[in-house]
């Protein structure tokens, strides 16, 4: 049965395979059945198949990633042209690979950010093959201003804990989960999240950090997918993705209360006891002051 599909139902067979390629899913099969069936059955299976932004919210990562793999398996038109252009998971150079994901973002208006003063998306920076990468929040005002996360007084002290761990920020990757500046930097909201944080798994998926830090609830909430709280997710290893995940207070926040400076230190020293590496060898006189600048 030879069956012809609206523009309104080609719309939303493109959106929703565009919805799919933002999860990270790109391979795409047709089932048989779907000769088998009439257009409106078609839909009906379509809607009762896939999961709402709302509803994959509310499962764990790993789980979203099995959800909307079974929903791809809904049965889609015969005649519909599904043009997948190529995933970044065919592309070995993950500098390569890391512009197909930022041209995918393209000039982001999937949420309601871009329409609330952003200035332009934060991608993303450093070693595409860095063996830790952190995460952040959301861009601020410096960050939006100059497309590159973490280069405020937030990042300047990001900076710190970084090189007192005895790397360099270029051997790092860091990113957000949030692309675009909340206006008035405020908390991203839950479908802001949800809207950009596929393209950070994308990232990850990319990098293939050893470790992830997660800075703060924001990242480490939508990273984990869990409400805990961050006293309970700080200083423990949590798998992510076949990396090593840990939890440290927002670099903003210890601004905030540097008495916590020296809780952050000890998340970080568990992080270098995993990858192995060494302070800085610290100034003649200033044996302490590895810890003060973190
Ligand atoms: N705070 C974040 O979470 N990210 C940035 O890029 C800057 C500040």
């Amino acid at each position: 049965m030879s069956q012809t599909l609206t523009p309104q139902m080609k719309e939303a067979v493109a959106a929703r395979v565009r919805y799919y390629r933002e999860m990270g899913i790109y391979d795409f099969y047709r089932r048989d059945v779907a000769s088998e069936l009439s257009l409106d059955e078609l839909s009906a299976i379509s809607e009762a198949n896939s999961p709402s932004q709302d509803s994959l919210a509310l499962h764990p990562v790993e789980e979203r990633d099995d959800m909307a793999r079974k929903t791809i398996a809904a049965p889609v038109a015969s005649d519909v042209n599904l043009v997948v252009t190529k995933s970044e998971k065919d592309i070995a150079d993950p500098v390569a690979a890391l512009k197909v994901i930022r041209e995918d973002i393209g000039d982001c208006t999937r949420c309601k950010l871009s329409k609330q003063g952003r200035k332009q998306i934060v991608f993303g920076i450093g070693d595409p093959r860095a063996e830790l990468m952190f995460v952040g929040e959301a861009p601020g005002a410096d960050e939006d201003r100059q497309g590159e996360p973490f280069v405020g007084r937030a990042g300047q002290l990001l900076n710190n804990m970084i090189k007192a761990m005895g790397v360099a920020r270029e051997q790092v990757y860091i990113a957000n989960v949030v692309k675009c500046r909340p206006p008035g930097n405020r908390t991203p909201e839950r479908d802001e999240c949800d809207t950009c944080s596929p393209f950070l798994m994308r990232q990850i998926a990319v990098v293939q950090p050893k470790v992830i830090v997660a800075l703060g609830a924001v990242a480490a909430k939508n990273l984990l997918a869990v409400q805990s709280s961050l006293g309970d997710l700080r200083g423990r290893w949590f798998e992510y993705r076949g990396c090593k995940l840990a939890v440290t207070y927002h670099p903003a926040f210890l601004l905030r209360d540097p008495r916590q400076k020296a809780e952050a230190w000890k998340d970080l020293q568990m992080v270098m006891k995993e990858l192995g590496l060494k302070p800085p060898a610290a100034k003649s006189d200033s044996k302490a002051e590895t810890n003060s600048e973190v």
